[in-house]
């Protein structure tokens, strides 16, 4: 199917994409298209107007300093991939990008056009929440003034396909902590075998003194609408010394944390996701502690 009629806009800087969005109700953002473009030819979406921001300089790369990896939300998920920078102060964000989809997928998607589309099957929703990352948005005030704001991971994901961010927002910046030699990190995902997205999938990133947890963050996605802490686990973990039998009993908490809803499709029940939760934290947390495969 050809999509609906739009208007098409290519800008070439934040100021531009904000002015436009602002000029043209219901106009949304093009990054790669490679969501919106299937929305568009489905007539899942009919926007007015297309606004691509492909092309604003200001909005790509990566840059690293002491405490923050700063990524533009234009970076395509293999430049991340393919990032030393980014391997040697957080090697989960490597680890995540290189999983994500095929050559073509990841050399044309983007992550923020992946966090703003919220896909419950994609993976950058869920190894951002567990890294404690910040969203940087801008939008327009009074007298058309620019404004900025910060919203951490953990509330900028408000449901499926469906974030925090305003229609006339743009996500410019995605912060993410850089790493400690004391934390160490895994990323496991049960992925669909046609695409890659997420069917269960679990971010691991764990502080350890010696063999024992002192910190835990554990996060799943594919699962659930939006990504889920599993507080239950990181409670489990902490204080204990990382033994398999102790990384088992913390691994079986997550069906805790699975108390709302758990989505079921023609690719895997509810039920089966349910099962296959505490297989896919194990796996992960027995990475991020060295042990897989020992
Ligand atoms: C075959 C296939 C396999 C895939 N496999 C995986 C996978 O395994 N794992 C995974 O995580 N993902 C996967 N993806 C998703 C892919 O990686 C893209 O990240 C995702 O489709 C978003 O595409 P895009 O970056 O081109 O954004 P677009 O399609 O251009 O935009 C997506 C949405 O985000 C909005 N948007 C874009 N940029 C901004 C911004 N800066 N500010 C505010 N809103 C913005 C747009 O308005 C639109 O609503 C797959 C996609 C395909 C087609």
């Amino acid at each position: 199917m050809f999509a609906a009629k739009f208007e098409y806009y290519k800008v070439n800087s934040v100021a531009e994409a904000l002015q436009t969005l602002r000029a043209h109700n219901g106009a949304k953002l093009m990054a790669g298209g490679h969501s919106l473009i299937p929305l568009l030819k489905l007539r899942l979406a009919r926007p007015a107007a297309l606004v691509d921001i492909s092309g604003i300089l200001d909005l790509q790369g990566i840059s690293v300093d002491d405490t923050t990896v700063h990524i533009g939300p234009l970076t395509t998920h293999q430049t991340i991939a393919a990032s030393e920078a980014v391997a040697r102060v957080c090697p989960l964000m490597a680890e995540v990008a290189g999983e994500i989809g095929d050559p073509q997928v990841r050399n044309r998607g983007t992550i923020g056009g992946n966090v703003s589309h919220a896909d419950p099957a994609s993976d950058w929703p869920t190894a951002l929440t567990a890294l404690n990352a910040q969203f940087v948005i801008q939008g327009t005030g009074a007298l058309h003034r620019r404004v900025t704001r910060t919203v951490a991971a953990a509330d900028f994901f408000t449901g499926a396909l469906s974030t925090s961010l305003g229609e006339h927002e743009i996500l410019t910046e995605i912060q993410v902590p850089v790493m400690n030699t004391a934390q160490h990190s895994a990323y496991a995902k049960m992925a669909h075998p046609a695409t890659f997205f997420s069917v269960v999938s679990a971010a691991v990133v764990i502080s350890m003194s010696g063999n024992r947890c002192t910190q835990a963050s554990v996060v799943l996605g594919g699962l659930a609408p939006k990504p889920v802490r599993a507080a239950s686990v990181e409670e489990a973990l902490i204080g204990q010394d990382l033994t398999a039998d102790n990384i088992a009993a913390a691994a079986a908490q997550v069906s805790n944390d699975l108390a709302g809803e758990v989505m079921g499709d023609i690719y895997a029940s509810a039920e089966y996701r349910r099962a296959v939760a505490p297989v896919e934290v194990k796996h992960a947390i027995y990475h991020a502690a060295g042990l897989a495969h020992s």
